[in-house]
């Protein structure tokens, strides 16, 4: 027999509030994983129901009840997507994971190349947006600035233009569980991992229903979970700052005197002091405020709380029941 007959495919969706794409989005799904390019697979279909409000969950247990491939994982409540992923990761058991948005904004028929890929040899294959058209001008600019930040003071490199949506090997999978840390941005945790990774492009449709929840202020902190994240550059740049004022205000001081001794001593100045005074104020309210975020980050990381809490897991059919043994829930507080 061939030897990929056996082998498990898994597809991680997380979905929060997506009733209205759900469906179509299976029906989708179901269409690719049919592709002939993967006949011989077995595969999954690994839902994570971010503490919907909506009828999410009735819909994926339809979903459930036509397709005995469907696993529905439903977290307690609303933990974010980078969590949801991670608890997908979690419990799915096939011997290659793919990372897809419920919305359509990823094709679902890009899997059967990001298969082939795998195949090749390749642990990582991401999927790299050529276009992001329903995005706006703003986000495009904003998400651009943020690789070119990232690439120039992060150790780890940040492929530009890809999301989640990518395709990684059991050893990545294992590799992610060792990194415990409560604040996930997944794609810097995917970046530190390491391994071969490629990339295929592909076009990014607009939303199929409902509206993305990722306003400006959330990927603004997400923005700062990457950065604080990974990379402690800002607590330098309070260092050199620092230094700069210091030797500016060595300098002042000696024209100062060598004024008063020349000229003798007018009473003036105010100006220049209030100047100085509320710029230091200011240099060194936003020096606290970046060590407060990374103390913040410490702070929420000795809690060495679980990462989500399991409301209910529904295995698929002939899925790997053991993928359910061991989840993050419990398995954060042991050694790794
Ligand atoms: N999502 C989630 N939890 C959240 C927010 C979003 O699981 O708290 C899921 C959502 O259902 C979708 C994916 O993450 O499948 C991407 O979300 P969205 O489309 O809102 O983000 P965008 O496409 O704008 O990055
Ligand atoms: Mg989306």
């Amino acid at each position: 027999m061939d030897p990929m007959a056996q082998t498990l495919l898994s597809v991680v969706i997380p979905a929060f509030n997506e009733a209205r794409s759900l469906a179509a989005f299976h029906a989708r799904l179901g269409a690719a994983m049919r592709s002939p390019a993967l006949a011989g697979y077995r595969w999954e279909a690994v839902y994570v129901d971010d503490g919907s409000t909506d009828a999410t969950p009735q819909r994926l247990g339809a979903l459930q009840a036509a397709d005995p491939r469907v696993a529905v994982l439903r977290l307690s409540r609303n933990f974010g997507k980078e969590i949801a992923i991670t608890a997908g990761l979690d419990h799915a058991g096939g011997e290659a994971v793919i990372l897809i948005d419920a919305d359509l904004q990823d094709p679902p028929e890009l899997i059967p190349t990001l298969v082939a890929r795998w195949r090749e040899g390749f642990d990582v294959v991401y999927a790299q947006r050529r276009l992001r058209a329903g995005d706006s001008w703003l986000k495009r600019r904003t998400a651009h600035a943020f690789y070119r930040l990232m690439q120039r003071i992060g150790r780890v490199r940040l492929p530009e233009n890809a999301g989640d949506f990518r395709l990684i090997s059991r050893r990545v999978v294992l590799a992610l569980q060792r990194l415990p840390e409560q604040h996930r941005f997944m794609k810097g945790l995917f970046a530190w991992v390491g391994f071969a990774s490629i990339a295929v492009p592909y076009d990014r449709a607009p939303r199929a229903a409902g509206a993305s929840t990722f306003t400006y202020w959330r990927l603004w902190n997400l923005a700062l979970e990457g950065i604080t994240g990974f990379t402690v550059m800002p607590l330098k740049v309070a260092t050199y700052a620092g230094l700069v004022v210091a030797i500016l205000a060595g300098l002042y001081g000696v024209q100062l005197v060598a004024r008063t001794l020349l000229f003798g001593n007018p009473v003036s100045g105010y100006p220049s002091l209030m100047a100085v005074i509320l710029f230091l104020g200011g240099v060194q309210l936003l020096t606290l405020g970046v060590i407060g975020e990374y103390l913040g980050r410490i702070f929420n990381e000795t809690k060495r709380r679980p990462l989500y809490i399991v409301d209910q897991f529904l295995p698929a059919d002939g899925g790997d029941a053991d993928a359910s043994a061991a989840p993050r829930s419990t398995r954060i507080t042991a050694a790794p």
